[in-house]
């Protein structure tokens, strides 16, 4: 296996919410969507990020194999868009691997077309972003199309692997009963997904919007009430899915 050097952003330890058990988190920097709620938007000009080579990477994570093997974690490559730099990320898993360490990648799915046959089998979990399902809200909290996301979805379905779906839920804008309902039918549908987290919106990104010059459009957006976030995950769960 040959080194590979990627552009990362950060790399984190004892993650819990990236995947079962406390996970090793690589933060890939670089990634095509523009989420107008995006909470790293540091991350989305690859360069903006640090050359790292993953042989470093794999051998930090490599310290942390006895803790993961009692605590049931793993490595989660995350961004940012992992797709973005599929040899780096190929390079990172192959490693985790051979360690016997458990692997998931969080994506939006929207490079989905990047993940070739020998990528596929070294992911052991999806943690997939499905943004919203009516395209056009989709577009417009993204800035890209609906439609790659849910090819890959269903290629994922086809292939049988485990995915948890993630669910950003933002007061009039991707709230609608129809955007909700739709995305709990589409992946209720697809039969592989184990969980559905759904996480409503908060400003936590706001400041870094600023400090990169960049238009922050949710500054007079609150977050969704507690009520709202869990009339959301019911419609999940009268989907039979399993809701966090
Ligand atoms: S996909 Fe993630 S990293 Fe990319 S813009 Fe959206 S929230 Fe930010």
């Amino acid at each position: 296996m040959q080194d590979v050097e990627g552009y990362v952003h950060s790399v984190e330890t004892g993650g819990s919410v990236d995947g079962p058990g406390l996970r090793y988190i690589v933060f890939v920097s670089g990634c095509p969507l523009r989420c107008l709620y995006c909470h790293n938007p540091d991350t989305m000009k690859m360069k903006r990020g640090k050359k790292t080579s993953a042989f470093e990477i794999l051998k930090d994570v490599a310290s942390y194999r006895t803790y993961f093997n009692t605590g049931g974690g793993g490595l989660t490559v995350s961004g940012g868009e992992p797709l973005a730099q599929p040899e780096f990320l190929k390079t990172l898993l192959l490693g985790a691997k051979k360690m016997g360490v458990h692997t998931a990648v969080d994506t939006s799915g929207y490079l989905g077309t990047k993940v070739d046959d020998e990528l596929m089998d070294l992911i052991d979990l999806f943690l997939l972003d499905i943004k919203s399902w009516v395209p056009s809200t989709y577009k417009h909290v993204t800035g890209v199309e609906l439609e790659p996301t849910l090819a890959f979805a269903k290629r994922l379905a086809e292939l049988k692997k485990e995915v948890w779906v993630r669910f950003v839920l933002v007061p009039g804008l991707t709230d609608a009963t129809e955007n909700v309902e739709g995305v709990a039918k589409f992946v209720a549908s697809l039969g592989n997904v184990t969980r559905v987290d759904v996480l409503p919106f908060h400003k936590m990104g706001e400041n870094k919007w600023q400090d990169l010059g960049m238009k922050y459009q949710l500054s007079t957006t609150e977050s969704p009430t507690p009520e709202a976030t869990e009339a959301a995950r019911d419609m999940f769960r009268k989907y039979g899915l399993n809701v966090h």
